[in-house]
């Protein structure tokens, strides 16, 4: 292990193992299967590279998407390893080198995706190079549990076979323990070592919302993240093509993602994104898998997402790299009935629609909790937590109150207008708002017209919400969006059970003055730092551009930040920065050491 860990200093610039890498790494140099779940951003990859480079041989590594298995061929050749992958897109050149290498014994890993390991004749040509080990990425592919079922993942045990029963050591994000199960079951032919990591991810931050003034809300939190790169997911392709053009109007570069697109324009979108600094994706959950962009630095869910498990997997893109990240997710009633509408639609198996709606029911209830956000995440997950301290809950507080009687308000404003309103309507007969259509039916006249006056329509907007979130009010029909009230909600109308609710969060125009007053430095640099930090993201993107890699591939943000702070002078302590290797040293050393000392410091002289 002595050897792995110098390699990890002079390969990857990294002084220490993460929680889980040194073991995995001795399991996997000892020759033995491994299966490790650790979430994302906690440096799977370097658990099969490192040992890739070690102890020599040709690891073969399959993953789901070929923009992905690209970016890491550049990223561990701009470290100086030579890896490759052969693709439907690989230029003939590109392939007789990969060959070249392998065929000499030089390439350490190669790059496929399991579609690809179906034609035989190359597994066959493969074997006869010789293959030591097998390593899985995003192994949940091989699960129907998952939420990325790939059919072709379930070749995988025959290919392992067809190569000689070689090692395996599979890797993924996925918690859940019905997922967890399968991949075992379907990759290893015997038990194999099993590293459980904590799914906690303390740097990212968690914030919710209700939905009031979605466009506002989303305004007001970039606001909060001027310059930074990060992610907005929406429920549907035309939400992301509208929201990113109305965003571009505004100044901020972005740019949408969807299945939708032309395949260039999704890819070029995606590229740019992953190349460039400070840009904001727009994108369907479409968006996402294998992004190993370290330095997104938020994510915004704009709708609800689909279930607790996908809304993990999505914020889990933000700060890889360790860094303060921050995430909010909008949440209405029409995302909560919109989301159970399309899980009745979907064709699933019982068994697959439990796991479904528990995961859906989950997500809900996060939603309008008034108890610690992540205590409750990682409770999903089967992890005991203390209370965070970091999230909106922890931080701003929630009450909780004895909502009876304003239950039974709102569910009889329902029973007396026939069980087919939806909720605007029906906050506005509790408020007592005679508009037109409610006169026109004769419902200003009801004895609970006006009977919520003492709270406003945003309450009652957000104690409907609340109640169908519980199950006491149901959609009356999918087509109209009215609700009836079903059995739970007929035991508190008739007073045979109580109900506990969250007090309604302030508006979020309320809120935005205290975020802007949080200030912006995502970094927490002090202003000197921050402006050396922001010129040599500049000197990055130029490498970058003329290199034709992403920027980050350069230098990690975390990396700038360490040389902004604490201004190395040469090339010995330039090389005990984070992120700092032999190779990167060599290469861009000289410039960051002159960038660095021609800067101003605020103080100098
Ligand atoms: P995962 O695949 O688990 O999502 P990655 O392998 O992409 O995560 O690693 C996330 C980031 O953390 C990468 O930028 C990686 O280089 C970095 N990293 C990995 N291991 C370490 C380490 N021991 N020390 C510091 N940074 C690390
Ligand atoms: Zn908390």
């Amino acid at each position: 292990m002595t050897d792995a860990r110098a390699a990890l200093k002079t390969v990857f610039g990294y002084d220490d193992f993460r929680p889980g890498q040194s073991e995995i790494i001795g399991w996997v140099l000892g020759g033995e299967d491994v299966f490790a779940v650790m979430p994302t951003g906690s440096g799977k990859s370097i658990c099969y590279q490192l040992p890739a480079i070690l102890n020599g041989g040709l690891t073969l590594v399959v993953s789901p998407l070929i923009a992905l298995m690209r970016d890491q061929v550049r990223q561990l050749a701009a470290l100086g390893i030579a890896a490759a992958t052969l693709n439907a897109m690989s230029a003939d050149s590109d392939v007789d080198e990969a060959w070249r290498l392998l065929d000499a014994g030089e390439l350490r890993m190669l790059f496929l995706s399991p579609e690809r390991l179906a034609n035989e004749r190359l597994v066959e040509r493969l074997k006869r190079a010789g293959i030591r080990r097998l390593a899985v990425d995003e192994a949940h592919c091989v699960s129907q549990w998952g939420h990325d079922f790939r059919p072709e993942y379930r070749r995988l045990a025959s290919v392992r076979q067809a190569l000689g029963d070689v090692q395996v050591v599979a890797f993924t994000a996925t918690a859940d323990r019905a997922t967890q199960a399968d991949i075992v079951a379907q990759l290893f032919p015997r038990p194999p070592r099993v590293l459980l990591h904590s799914f906690d991810r303390p740097n990212i931050a968690l914030n919710f919302q209700p939905k009031d003034k979605p466009r506002a809300q989303i305004e007001a939190f970039l606001a909060g993240h001027p310059g930074e790169s990060g992610i907005i997911y929406a429920a549907s392709r035309a939400r992301t093509e509208a929201l990113a053009a109305s965003l571009s109007q505004k100044g901020r570069r972005a740019l949408a993602y969807h299945a939708g697109l032309e395949h260039a324009e999704r890819n070029r979108n995606q590229e740019i994104f992953l190349g460039e600094d400070g840009i904001v994706i727009v994108a369907t959950v479409a968006f996402g898998m294998g992004i190993n962009k370290p330095d997104v630095r938020f994510v915004l869910h704009a709708d609800m997402p689909a279930g607790i498990e996908s809304y993990y997997q999505e914020i889990g893109r933000a700060g890889r790299d360790d860094l303060p990240a921050d995430t909010l997710t909008l949440y209405g009633l029409d995302d909560m009935a919109l989301r159970r509408r399309q899980l009745a639609e979907k064709d699933l198996s019982p068994e697959q629609r439990r796991v479904e709606q528990r995961r859906l029911s989950a997500m809900v209830d996060l939603c309008d909790l008034a108890t610690c956000r992540r205590q409750a995440l990682l409770a999903y997950f089967g992890e005991a937590s203390e209370p965070c301290g970091s999230c909106d809950l922890c931080k701003n507080g929630a009450a909780l109150y004895d909502a009876t009687i304003d239950a039974q308000k709102a569910l009889s404003a329902a029973a007396r207008t026939g069980e087919r309103y939806g909720a605007g309507y029906l906050a506005d007969v509790l408020v007592g708002e005679a508009t037109e259509a409610i006169r026109r039916r004769g419902h200003d006249g009801l004895k609970t017209f006006g009977a919520g006056k003492d709270r406003g329509r945003r309450d009652w907007m957000a104690t409907i919400r609340q109640l169908f979130a519980a199950g006491a009010l149901e959609e009356a029909s999918a087509e109209h969006g009215g609700f009836r009230i079903a059995p739970p909600g007929e035991d508190i109308l008739f007073g045979r059970r109580t109900l506990t609710l969250r007090v309604p969060p302030p508006a979020a125009a309320d809120r935005r003055e205290r975020r802007e007053a949080r200030g912006t430095a995502a970094v927490g640099l002090d202003a000197s730092a921050e402006a050396l930090f922001q010129h040599l993201r500049k000197v990055r993107t130029g490498l970058a551009k003329s290199e034709g890699i992403a920027a980050y591939m350069v230098f990690a943000d975390r990396t700038l930040v360490e040389m902004a702070e604490r201004r190395p002078t040469d090339l010995e302590s330039l090389g005990t920065v984070y992120g700092v290797g032999g190779r990167k040293l060599e290469r861009y050393g000289a410039l960051f050491i002159t960038e660095i000392a021609q800067f101003p410091a605020e103080n100098a002289g």
